[in-house]
């Protein structure tokens, strides 16, 4: 099976790569390589004959319609995005452009490649699109999020990904390009660029520098270790219903301040000999995220149900896997560094 996963070079893009050549897929990785793009995530598996890399943005029409000419991929996992809420506050527009008018032209070039494919090719293609829980809003304390509840996004991220969720739903239900979506919590794990809250937590710890808290620190989110994402994903993309949605979550709710004492209480463990412990005096609050969601809860019942899928890796092993892989991958790190991004607060524009 040969997929097309775009955003291959990011996050969970690269963690679904790693994972999808290990396990016998060959992969054509298409990567604007943004800021948030690391080719470094990706050593495993360059220069193996089954993965391919093609440097394009998705929003470049003819080029996605060339990728899709030359390796006549099977299915499609499209990942690649904007992906941080406070930057989406700072520059919304780059969050449509990538996002909405990006999957887009992702999808006209799937439904082309798709007309004039074979029957056999067109039995067994899937357009993946991998979105967020963050398209279903806010939650009070009670309550979780299911498959069927309403779309209420809140930040210009969310609703760029709400919007592409839309427009993916409807080439299926206009065009009949066979799609799934999948909707997930937060992913954590190695290779998070170091903008997002636990990495800047753990280097932040690492440094003696201020740890920052968002407001009080109650805003509840459902950790998900990123290769337990990865792995639900492949499932997903060759197992999944056409027309379906799969909500993607680790049970794992837990607020922002208790999983911020944990990293610290794990890097107290982990740095014996650290001069900044106990690392959790380092912790300050900070001015809120504006429009911040309170509390995110995802009910996984139908991937498990249908698909047999439940997350491996507890909360507590994870950040554990977590903090020593940074601990331990200083190089990866410190070369994100070194070309200039020094984890600066970023989100806090209110004006209209
Ligand atoms: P990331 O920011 O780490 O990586 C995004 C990748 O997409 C980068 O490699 C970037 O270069 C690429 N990209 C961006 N714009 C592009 C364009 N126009 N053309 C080609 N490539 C482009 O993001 P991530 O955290 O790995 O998230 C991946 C996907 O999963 C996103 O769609 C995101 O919305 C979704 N998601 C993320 C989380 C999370 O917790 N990180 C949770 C649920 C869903």
């Amino acid at each position: 099976m040969k997929v097309l996963v775009t955003g291959g070079a990011g996050f969970i893009g690269s963690a679904v790569v790693r994972r999808a050549i290990a396990e016998g897929l060959s992969i054509v990785n298409v990567d604007k390589l943004t800021y948030a793009a690391n080719l470094d995530n990706l050593r495993a598996v360059v220069g193996n004959p089954a993965y391919a890399f093609v440097h394009a943005d998705i929003c470049d029409a003819p080029a996605m319609r060339r990728v899709f000419a030359e390796h006549q991929p099977d299915a499609v996992m499209h990942l690649a995005a904007e992906s941080h809420v406070d930057r989406s506050i700072d520059a919304p527009a780059a969050f449509v452009e990538a996002n909405v008018v990006g999957t887009t032209v992702l999808l006209e070039a799937a439904s082309a490649y798709l007309s004039a494919a074979s029957e056999a090719v067109r039995q067994r293609f899937r357009f993946h699109h991998i979105s967020t829980d963050e398209v279903f809003g806010s939650l009070s304390t009670e309550g979780s999020f299911s498959e069927d509840s309403p779309y209420k996004p809140n930040s210009p991220y969310s609703a760029s990904k709400a919007a592409s969720d839309m427009f993916v739903r409807a080439w299926g239900e206009t065009y009949g390009l066979p799609i799934v979506i999948s909707n997930c919590s937060n992913n954590y794990g190695p290779y998070q660029f170091p903008e997002k809250l636990i990495p800047v937590v753990i280097l932040n710890a690492i440094a003696g520098k201020p740890i920052p808290v968002y407001g009080t620190g109650a805003n509840v989110r459902d950790w998900l270790y990123v290769d337990d994402h990865a792995e639900a994903l492949l499932l997903i993309v060759r197992e999944g219903d056409i027309g379906e949605t799969y909500n993607v979550g680790g049970h794992t709710e837990t607020s922002n301040l208790t999983l911020v004492r944990t990293l610290c209480g794990i890097l107290d463990d982990l740095l014996s000999e650290s001069q900044h412990r106990p690392h959790a005096d380092l912790i300050q609050f900070v001015t809120d995220r504006p429009g911040h969601d309170l509390r995110y809860a995802i009910d996984a019942t139908k991937l498990q149900r249908n698909l047999g899928w439940v997350p491996s890796v507890t909360l507590a092993e994870g950040l554990r896997r977590t903090v020593a892989w940074y601990l331990d991958n200083a190089w990866w790190w410190q070369a994100i560094r070194d070309r200039g991004f020094a984890g600066e607060r970023l989100g806090l524009r209110r004006s209209a």
